[in-house]
């Protein structure tokens, strides 16, 4: 029997307007079916690039960092060489995204 991964987030909780508080929760996943990414449940192999608008990616990157998923995110974990040609097909095609800049 697979195991399920829990995520921990937050939600917010609105009793009334103006009354919202946060909450601890754990989010469950099923796991990824055997030969599929755990992280995205794409196809891939393991030094490609997760899918950014996988739903399982998208859910789980935001529960876990409270934002949605970039490109930067989903090749952070790949090589330097894999990293760039990714980096830059993707601005050729004005696809490039990444985390937004924290104001001060
Ligand atoms: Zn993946």
């Amino acid at each position: 029997m697979r195991k399920t991964t829990q995520i921990p987030s937050t939600v917010t909780i609105v009793a009334a307007p103006g009354d919202a508080t946060g909450a601890s929760v754990r989010v469950m996943l099923m796991p990824a079916p055997p030969g599929i990414c755990p992280v995205c449940a794409a196809r891939h192999e393991s030094w490609l690039p997760h899918d950014p608008d996988s739903l399982r990616y998208r859910m789980t990157f935001h529960a876990m960092t409270g934002r949605p998923p970039t490109w930067a995110d989903a090749i952070a974990h790949c090589g330097d060489a894999m990293r760039a040609l990714w980096t830059a097909e993707l601005n050729k095609r004005g696809r490039w995204s990444e985390p937004p800049v924290a104001s001060v």
